[in-house]
């Protein structure tokens, strides 16, 4: 009880550090652009985004433009997965990770405003414009019907399935407002899979990476809860009890907490690709 007690005062103290409202430009520059609730989901601060991104004028690649164009419904998929499991098992990690799945959509819709691009994706739940996405979706909402641990592995998977296309776009671009949406999005998916194997392990449920390779995804599910910012890396209190039943606790340490490599991967991406 005293360490819940101890977590949640640091974590009172770091949200309640400054208003939003009441930041200068700089601090705005150097302010987190995520959200990260208790139980790992992790939201943009859109407000916030939107002060930061520079919105350079600037031509993209074929291959930039079709990964803001995949990304935009990936994120989708998760969003609207996720709703679907909540409207079926009622769990409340899925309500509250779909709504900040909406709030990546709306990061990546930025940067289509920025560029002028066309947003061709429906607005219903489960439909897509893009046809490898729509039988993706599919077929893993038919997985995650089959029960709730179905579902929470559903989500896992597609978390997993997340870092590595984001991964794999932000090594594809050179843009900075790209690559300041992306690596934040990165560190959400990274704390949602963490927020879903947590809550499979607490059902005796340990779950296999599928696409990450075994290390890189120990890595991350090892790691703490990344609150995040522009600049560096900075973690929430969290411990993931692993599948020997330790307790990997990350300490939490607010003086050092920029840089400290306790602080999960967020740095250290290309380190740790999958398949390694
Ligand atoms: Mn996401
Ligand atoms: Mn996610």
């Amino acid at each position: 009880m005293k360490k819940i007690a101890y977590i949640i005062a640091i974590m009172v103290g770091v949200l309640g550090a400054c208003t939003e409202n009441e930041m200068t430009g700089a601090e705005l520059k150097s302010a987190s652009l995520l959200s990260v609730a208790a139980d790992g989901s992790t939201s943009v601060k859109l407000t916030q985004l939107n002060a930061v991104l520079a919105g350079e004028e600037t031509e993209l690649s074929e291959e930039e433009l079709a990964g803001l164009i995949w990304m935009r419904e990936e994120e989708k998929l998760a969003g609207d997965l996720y709703q679907a499991f909540y409207g079926l098992y009622d769990w409340r990690i899925f309500g509250n990770i779909s709504r900040s799945e909406s709030t990546h959509v709306a990061a990546v819709l930025r940067l289509f405003d920025l560029f002028g691009i066309e947003d061709s994706t429906p607005d219903e739940v489960g439909v897509f414009a893009n046809a490898d996405i729509q039988k993706l979706y599919e077929d893993l909402k038919t997985s995650g019907e089959v029960s709730l641990v179905e579902a929470l592995k559903v989500g896992a998977y597609v978390e997993e399935l997340d870092i590595l296309d984001l991964e794999e776009r932000l090594e594809a671009t050179s843009n900075a407002d790209i690559q300041l949406v992306y690596e934040n999005l990165l560190r959400g998916s990274r704390n949602h899979l963490r927020a879903f194997t947590r809550v499979l392990a607490q059902n005796d449920v340990y779950y296999q990476p599928l696409l990450l390779s075994d290390d890189y995804f120990n890595e991350i599910v090892e790691g703490a809860m990344e609150r995040g910012s522009q600049n560096g890396n900075c973690a929430l209190g969290y411990g993931y009890a692993n599948r020997n039943g330790n307790n990997n606790r990350a300490q939490y340490n607010s003086e050092d907490c920029e840089g400290n490599p306790q602080n999960g991967v967020g740095g250290q991406q290309k380190r740790y690709r999958g398949g390694n």
